[in-house]
């Protein structure tokens, strides 16, 4: 017999599956002998009041053992010999692709201009220690993309649950805890992902389909209006043509090289509203104080906690992006003369400390010649304005903070209510970010527009939050690649390139995801929609 069950109990009670098996035994009048599994279907904390509960939706297999490994497997078909089709990039967005197509029987080639998640690993870690960045091998660049080392939040805003559960049950199908399919918050951890990655690799190989590393894409192969394949560049140098039924470009929002090539080819893109500002990063204790309402903190049964903030300034949202809790702010520029951070964590969350983008929104119209003369252009770096302005603007931001932090990866940083109140922080709290920090009057240099807001926005959170606002949390800069800056338009049904027939612009950098499994549902609708073009 397998029975359904909600329960409301303490986070020690349902802490691992034993104390729930003894809950229910109790609870339920079932002999604990007698259960011979309890599988999770749901799980949420509930923090509302003093005393905090787990929500749990739980089946428990009595006198039963379960049929299956609690997740649904893929299908996945030999492809040797089908049509084949390219996929530029190896992020979610690409390697989700490829496993779709290898589903619907297209053979993927799949090119990724960085390494293998590995040796990746090696040239992300040399960063702190050499304060060098490796421009084809950095936390955007390379397999897995910029979902690899991260801290693997797996929601999504999205709507279509069907789609969001495939893409869980694909991440179980190749490693990840099943847990995933039942938190309402699921997330990974930057120390599970690289296997789980390099498992979907193993996949498409073992199915006939090709991963290339370092591969460049240069250029797009192209017969009339139809692509047809793409140039790339090799590891050494030599170039390679690479055919296909159809393309699909998922190269992320860090790939300035390819936008560029686009502009400068005529294929049609557009700017894109952004979202820019800093990272902030908190003692998770005190995080957990605030957000659990106890002196006491998390305790040993809850994890760090999170926060979401978000409210209006001057017209603009000004809002916590991609929260980490337990993890490390990271060095993530893709090139020289950048820098760029964003946030990563384990599995476990348990660093001590807690951090989230809090950035302001920027739309296109925003940026006029005043507010980009606020800003040193890069030296030696051609400006275009038109559709990629908001993408130079993120440049120019990313270079005063380069500058800023004395031409290395040390970051530009600043107490929080120092900030907030326009002084200069003397010195600086200890921090996750392994280059190091550098104080500097952000709210003096950072663009006004941004800056202001940001010191409103912080006010705000501050009311809602006591304790928030703190000298003891650290301003860390600068957080621009919260999306694309550019959208590559696509057909609304076909999702080829409005001008081009065959090209599939997928994922985050083509406008079409903000995120690890929104960037993977995307790339399994291109899939999708390059075999109905293939039929055809
Ligand atoms: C540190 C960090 C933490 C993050 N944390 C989270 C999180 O917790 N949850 C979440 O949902 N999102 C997170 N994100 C965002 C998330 O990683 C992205 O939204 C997602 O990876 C986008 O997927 P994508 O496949 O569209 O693009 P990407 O992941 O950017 O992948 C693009 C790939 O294309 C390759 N490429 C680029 N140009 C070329 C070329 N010319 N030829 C060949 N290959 C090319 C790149 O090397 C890269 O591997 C994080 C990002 C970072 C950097």
């Amino acid at each position: 017999m397998v029975k359904e069950l909600q329960l409301r109990i303490l986070p020690e009670q349902a802490a691992s599956e034993q104390n729930i098996r003894k809950y229910v035994s109790q609870e339920h009048g079932i002999s604990e002998k007698e259960i011979n599994c309890v599988r999770v279907l749901k799980r949420s904390i509930d923090a509302r009041q003093r005393t905090i509960y787990v929500n749990l939706k739980v089946e428990v297999f009595v006198n039963e053992q379960p049929a299956d490994d609690g997740y649904q497997h893929t299908e996945y078909q030999n492809v040797e010999g089908r049509p084949q089709a390219v996929v530029v990039g190896a992020g979610p967005g690409g390697l989700f692709a490829a496993l779709r197509l290898i589903e619907l029987g297209i053979r993927p080639v799949v090119i990724e201009r960085g390494k293998n998640v590995h040796e990746r690993r090696r040239d992300i870690a040399q960063i702190s220690r050499t304060h060098m960045v490796d421009p084809e091998s950095n936390f955007s660049f390379g397999e897995g993309g910029a979902g690899a080392f991260s801290d693997g939040k797996l929601y999504t805003r999205s709507k279509k649950r069907g789609n969001v559960e495939k893409i869980l049950n694909v991440f179980c199908q190749h490693g990840a805890s099943t847990a995933i399919l039942s938190d309402a918050h699921p997330h990974l951890g930057t120390d599970r992902l690289p296997a789980i990655i390099e498992n979907m690799r193993n996949t498409i190989i073992q199915c006939g389909g090709e991963v290339r590393f370092q591969t460049k894409m240069t250029s797009l192969l192209m017969k009339d209006n139809r692509v047809t394949g793409v140039v790339a560049q090799c590891a050494d140098g030599s170039e390679v043509e690479l055919n296909g039924e159809g393309v699909i470009i998922a190269t992320g929002h860090s790939a300035r090289d390819v936008y560029k090539y686009m502009y400068a080819h005529g294929i049609e893109i557009e700017a894109k509203d952004i979202a820019v500002g800093v990272r902030l990063e908190h003692p998770s204790q005190l995080i957990d104080q605030i957000q659990y309402h106890r002196r006491e903190g998390r305790g040993e049964y809850l994890p760090a906690a999170e926060y979401s903030y978000v409210t209006q300034v001057e017209g603009r949202g000004v809002y916590s992006f991609c929260m980490c809790p337990g993890g490390t702010v990271v060095p993530a520029a893709s090139g020289p003369r950048q820098i760029v951070v964003n946030g990563m964590s384990n599995a476990a969350r348990n660093s001590p400390w807690s951090n989230s983008g809090m950035v302001v929104e920027l739309h296109t119209e925003d940026l006029d010649e005043d507010s980009l003369k606020s800003l040193a252009p890069v030296p030696d770096e051609e400006i275009h304005g038109g559709p990629l302005r908001m993408m130079e603007f993120q440049q120019r931001l990313e270079y005063a903070a380069w500058l800023q932090g004395n031409m290395r990866q040390t970051a530009p940083a600043q107490r929080m209510a120092h900030f907030v109140n326009g002084k200069g922080s003397y010195d600086l709290p200890k921090s996750s970010y392994t280059p190091g920090l550098i104080s500097t009057p952000i709210h003096f240099w950072m663009p006004r527009f941004i800056a202001s807001r940001l010191q409103q926005g912080f006010k705000n959170f501050g009311r809602t939050a006591h304790g928030f606002l703190t000298n003891e949390a650290v301003l860390i800069g600068v957080e621009t690649r919260t999306s694309a800056p550019v959208r590559i338009p696509r057909d609304h049904d076909t999702l080829q390139h409005i001008r081009l027939e065959g090209l599939f612009p997928c994922g985050e950098g083509a406008g079409y995801a903000g995120g690890i499994v929104s960037a993977a549902v995307d790339g399994e609708r291109c899939a999708e929609m390059l075999k109905e073009y293939v039929v055809k």
